[in-house]
């Protein structure tokens, strides 16, 4: 009795407060033989190999749908079969129009052509290869001629503020610095409000001069430096949307796509500056001075510019696109998929975006591979995925998760993606709130580099007080989670080494600029891998699917408040109590069900039971999803997080219900909370199906 009731307690507290006592959905016998798996496997990941991988992935040029990404593909699944992994890949045909020409001049005052290239720098051998154009990913075609006008960051307020000024950019060529948005917003906000083109530049107050020595001397940003970078707002390939771009599927013809217009030209610092410093108007209002040097003006009327952007959109605008994946076959569960991936190409040589993250998953793959030869064997299957076309708009993994929905909506535990994996010494991560603990559990398993372990430098990094945990990101946009988490509903997990670094999208994201600056000794890429075994591995072994809803509706409950002060604010009248209630009744229900399941795991419960009852868990975050998505965006069915539809970058907690207070309707705010007060009744009732699937009352 007394053992039971300790049992119970245990179960109740959260998974974080238990550390190395007990592991979170699994029997004692079965925790102890995972500790020493785990012990043994996050060993293996190395330095050296992790090194040679970088040095061959970054070689060359990488974007998609050339053949330097088709040879990427290559190397990939060449080392998972050298392995003895099974291995597929999976081709789509995408609209990707590739630049033919892009130019650019000043024209007035001292007409002048920019040269738009990334010239080489001394030490950097691959500085000196064939390079990308330097355009932004679905420009639109054109040759224009128009007045420059400074538009900021080219937000939506940015424009707001121009017209209080009096200013237009209608009929003008927008400048707008990179920062504080997605690019491809800014593109749409300058398309309507007029433009007919737009240069977007890194200003030195962002990555350059202004933050530290620039390459090759230090690794920021150097004049010549450019973000190249996708301008695509909606995810996947624009001719299929929806659906995978599979042979013979009907395509939407570019007219009805959801694409910029204008042409649209990445520059540096050093091009902007031509530009900039001749702008004569209005003096820069506050927030809107940079890192030139000299105070910034808006225009128009002292300087013109000339862009001219072709593409192949008229001969060949469809290219071919290559995911890989590598399988580990589950023993015991071997239709449930634990996947972790991450995007192959890049806009250069990539170096840090995305090659660390390839490695990684190379590393882990390796290092569960090798277990295996000791005939062990995981028991869900385990998928090792790299995806094409990220950079485009996450091409790759939105055709595949489209493609192939009905098996990943019924039996995907867990999607973890690897973006920029190793770039710095300094850790961050998150995902959904369910496998937060996991992940934290895993950080202080894994040693950093630095000492101590992954958690304990990440505590010290962050300033995190001895009472709370450290603050963890939640799924926005932006890389290959958004199929999976946002489209699906499947639970994520997302981490890397950051750092100071300004070669983002740019010739000079290159292994000799990783050596110096960015991980010299390739450790961080080794504890991502090492987290990215051990998190493979937990999951895929569990008894019970680890997931933590307690920490789930923690989590949740606090986006309830500012729901309730922005009713307050627009003089609604609406109640969020219906909400409140049904997030309480699922931390009731999860608080049951772990009590439940650790009660169950002492008595060794049968596949059969492990099965129904892994279904059960499977659904708590798919009864988060609408099936007709968000009124905004169809295509986004969660209604827990999203990406801002006005930054790109920015979160949206609740979207279905902030979107409507935005919009300042009050009864639809009232009917949206309604909507996803049900849904979370219907999450909390999944977890009371787990807690009966085990035998429990
Ligand atoms: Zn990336």
């Amino acid at each position: 009795m007394q053992l039971r009731t300790a049992l119970f307690l245990l179960g109740a507290l959260p998974a974080w407060a238990l550390g190395q006592q007990t592991m979170v959905g699994y029997s004692a016998a079965n925790a102890a033989k995972q500790r020493d798996l785990e012990a043994n496997a996050i060993k293996r990941p190395s330095a050296t190999i992790a090194s040679t991988h970088s040095r061959e992935l970054s070689k060359e040029t990488h974007v998609a749908g050339t053949p330097a990404q088709a040879r990427t593909r290559d190397y990939v699944i060449a080392q998972m079969k050298k392995w003895g992994m099974e291995t597929e890949v999976r081709a789509y045909d995408v609209w990707m129009p590739h630049p033919v020409s892009v130019k650019a001049w000043r024209i007035s005052p001292s007409p002048k052509e920019l040269s738009l290239s990334e010239p080489p720098v001394p030490g950097d051998p691959t500085s000196r290869l064939a390079q990308y154009p330097t355009v932004n990913g679905y420009s639109g075609e054109g040759d224009v001629t128009a007045d420059v006008v400074y538009v900021n960051y080219g937000l939506i307020e940015d424009y707001a503020q121009l017209d209080s000024m009096g200013i237009s950019v209608k009929g003008k060529i927008a400048i707008a610095r990179y920062g504080r948005s997605f690019r491809g917003i800014k593109a749409r906000e300058a398309e309507k409000h007029g433009a007919v083109g737009l240069f977007i530049y890194s200003d030195p107050q962002d990555d350059g001069y202004v933050v530290g020595d620039v390459y090759p001397d230090g690794p920021m940003r150097n004049p010549n430096g450019v973000q190249r970078g996708s301008i695509l707002n909606p995810d996947g390939d624009p001719s299929t949307p929806g659906y995978g771009s599979t042979q013979g599927v009907p395509r939407v013809t570019p007219d009805k796509m959801e694409i910029s217009h204008i042409p649209v030209v990445p520059i540096g610092y050093g091009n902007a500056n031509e530009l900039l410093k001749f702008l004569k108007g209005p003096a820069a209002p506050r927030g809107w001075q940079g890192g030139l040097a000299f105070h910034y003006h808006i225009g128009p009327g002292s300087v013109k510019a000339r862009l001219a952007v072709k593409d192949d959109r008229a001969t060949r605008p469809m290219k071919p696109i290559f995911d890989t994946f590598g399988f580990v076959r589950g023993s015991q569960f071997p239709d449930e998929l634990v996947i972790v991936g991450g995007h192959r190409d890049g806009w250069g040589p990539g170096a840090a975006d995305n090659v660390s993250g390839t490695v990684s998953i190379l590393e882990a793959a390796r290092s569960i591979a090798e277990e295996m030869k000791s005939g062990w064997r995981p028991k869900r299957t385990i998928v090792f995925a790299t995806w094409d076309a990220e950079e485009w708009g996450l091409l790759g993994s939105t055709e595949y998760v489209e493609d192939d929905s009905l098996r990943l909506s019924r039996k995907a535990v867990a999607y973890l993606n690897q973006d920029v994996s190793a770039q710095g010494p300094r850790f961050s991560g998150g995902g959904s709130p369910s496998l937060r603990p996991m992940l934290r559990d895993i950080a202080r398993l894994v040693p950093d580099p630095a000492g101590g372990s992954v958690y304990s430098q990440w505590r010290k990094a962050t300033a995190t007080p001895d009472t709370a945990e450290p603050a963890m990101g939640d799924p926005g946009g932006g890389s290959d989670f958004a199929g999976f988490y946002n489209h699906l509903g499947i639970p994520i997990a997302e981490w890397g080494f950051g750092g100071a670094g300004g070669v983002y999208h740019s010739q000079y994201d290159s292994y000799t600029w990783m050596t110096k600056f960015g991980d010299p000794s390739f450790v961080y890429h080794t504890a991502a891998a090492k987290i990215a075994t051990a998190m493979l591995l937990r999951i895929a072994d569990a008894d019970v699917l680890p997931y933590d809803y307690v920490e789930f509706a923690r989590t949740m409950r606090g986006y309830v408040a500012p729901i309730d002060r922005a009713m307050a604010q627009h003089h609604f009248s609406a109640s969020t109590s219906a909400l409140s209630a049904s997030i309480d009744r699922l931390e009731r229900e999860a608080q049951s069900f772990n009590a439940a399941r650790d009660a169950a795991l002492a008595n060794a419960p049968s596949t059969q039971v492990l099965t129904t009852t892994n279904a059960a868990l499977m659904q708590v975050e798919r009864s988060l999803l609408r099936p007709e998505g968000l009124r905004t965006r169809p295509w986004f069915r969660n209604l827990i997080y999203v990406a801002d539809e006005n930054n790109g970058y920015a979160n949206m907690v609740f979207p279905s219900v902030n979107e409507a207070l935005r919009a300042n309707d009050a009864s639809l705010t009232q009917s949206e909370i309604a909507d996803l007060a049900g849904r979370f009744d219907r999450a909390a009732q999944a977890l009371a199906d787990a807690r009966a699937a085990l035998g429990a009352r």
